[in-house]
């Protein structure tokens, strides 16, 4: 299923695919209606799991940690997968562009160290994740942004490249014609590739990597390279990611926030439907207009996945099985 089209499928929504699980657990919708929750609590290692339907991202991953490499390596290649693919338009090169046309990305990485890199409004380099994790590794600094973030890029021996592709030109042209900027949940606007993975030792680490939302305000960032609000991973504990509306993600630390709720008890579906009610709860929250969704691991292996709107999916893979994973939703 195309991302972007995913609220179109949303009828798969609630089909039972049970693979590489045993339990299923229940929840009510904001309407008070029962919905079954695909089950995510088996825990098994290594496992990947990552937001939406990207199986070439977590097989790359997968494979790296089959083959004994470690967490860190496997959640870079696998979002360097989605950042190659040019048909994907939410994510490095192809990715959709600006209001004025230019594509700007936002990455971040966070190792088994509590250690984290990310860029901030980069431009002309497809691997924003590789230039995160050199961040992390090779500077004094936590985060770099644009020009400067750009000049790392290449002095790391990363090529420039124009990241704009003939279809995301011509969908920024059409949009053009409408010139109009409204969000809405995420049929056109977004989709963040997070990837989060427990390897053969059982360290934890995670990575994720977005062009952030179509037709946006030139100069705006999101959630996804800000540590703590797109990811937050801690080794002892688990690690969670989001996708959707960033400025909802920020105001709220979703991920951090996802953390610090399993540490207390909650298993990783409790903390990610929470974190989605932190959203939506609040007085005036316009939440029937916008996605965001969140993924979750504990340090034993168990998952899980929890969005606002349908549509929203998680791919694991987990016990040598890739399988893509509707979402239940809060609405
Ligand atoms: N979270 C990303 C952002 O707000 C976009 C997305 O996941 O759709 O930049």
């Amino acid at each position: 299923m195309k991302r972007r089209n995913f609220i179109k499928n949303a009828s798969l929504t609630g089909v039972g695919i049970a693979v590489g699980s045993t339990l299923a657990s229940c929840t009510k919708s904001s309407s008070g209606e029962k919905k079954t929750i695909i089950p995510t609590t088996k825990a098994s290692l290594p496992l990947v799991i990552a937001t939406w339907d990207v199986k070439n991202a977590t097989t790359k991953a997968w494979k790296v940690i089959n083959n004994g490499g470690n967490s860190i390596d496997a959640v870079e290649q696998g979002c360097m997968i989605e950042e190659a693919n040019e048909k994907g338009q939410s994510v490095g090169k192809g990715g959709l562009p600006d209001r004025d046309g230019n594509v700007t990305l936002d990455a971040c990485i966070m190792n088994k160290h509590g250690n984290c890199g990310s860029v901030v409004y980069l431009q002309n380099i497809t691997h924003a994740v590789s230039v995160a994790r050199k961040v992390m590794e090779d500077t004094p600094h936590v985060m770099l942004a644009g020009k400067g973030a750009e000049q790392f890029a290449v002095s790391i021996g990363l090529k420039r490249e124009n990241l704009l592709t003939d279809a995301s030109k011509k969908a920024w042209e059409n949009w053009k014609v409408k010139s109009e900027y409204k969000p809405i949940i995420n049929i056109e606007n977004h989709d963040t590739i997070g990837i989060l993975a427990i390897d053969k030792n059982g360290d934890i680490s995670g990575a994720c990597t977005t062009s952030g939302l179509a037709y946006k305000m030139a100069g705006r960032v999101g959630d996804s390279p800000i540590i703590g609000s797109g990811l937050f991973v801690d080794n002892e504990i688990g690690a969670a990611v989001a996708t959707g509306l960033g400025e909802e993600v920020v105001k709220t630390v979703g991920s951090f926030l996802i953390v610090e709720l399993m540490r207390q008890g909650k298993t990783p579906q409790e903390a990610c439907e929470e974190a989605i009610r932190r959203i939506v709860s609040k007085p005036k929250s316009n939440y029937k207009n916008f996605q965001v969704g969140y993924i979750a691991v504990n340090k034993q292996g168990e998952t899980g996945y929890y969005a606002i709107h349908k549509g929203f999916s998680m791919t694991k893979y987990q016990d040598g099985q890739n399988v893509n994973i509707p979402s239940n939703n809060y609405i």
